[in-house]
């Protein structure tokens, strides 16, 4: 169910707002539950964590490669999708790191907001 909390939006949610919206329906269920089982999902790889600056930890259920816009405007964290990078090309240069995940973010402001300012 928390699971599905984050599948069904493509808003990013942070684990408050995951809380918020299970809440009414389960109100035994903790905040610190959700927190537990967000954990476990990322480590399964089921779900992506999101670390960004100004921002708590956000979960995305797209755990492919994708860049992000978090909007100064309204706070929200979209995926850009215009924006398409050679990941394959990107994480195949020679290093002798092992590198696990590769996060692009970029900061800026949404549609919507850039046409209001
Ligand atoms: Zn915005
Ligand atoms: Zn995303």
């Amino acid at each position: 169910m928390i699971l599905e909390a984050v599948a069904r939006t493509k808003e990013h949610p942070t684990a408050e707002t995951v809380y918020q919206s299970l809440k009414v329906q389960h109100p035994r269920l903790s905040l610190a539950t959700v927190y537990r089982n967000l954990n476990q999902l990322c480590e399964a790889g089921t779900l992506k964590r999101l670390r960004l600056t100004d921002s708590p930890d956000r979960f995305d259920y797209n755990t492919e490669p994708h860049c992000h816009l978090c909007c100064s405007g309204c706070g929200r964290v979209i995926d850009l999708e215009a924006v398409s990078l050679d990941w394959n090309a990107l994480l195949a240069q020679p290093t002798d790191c092992r590198i696990e995940s590769c996060e692009v973010s970029f900061y800026g402001l949404c549609d919507h907001c850039a046409k209001d300012s």
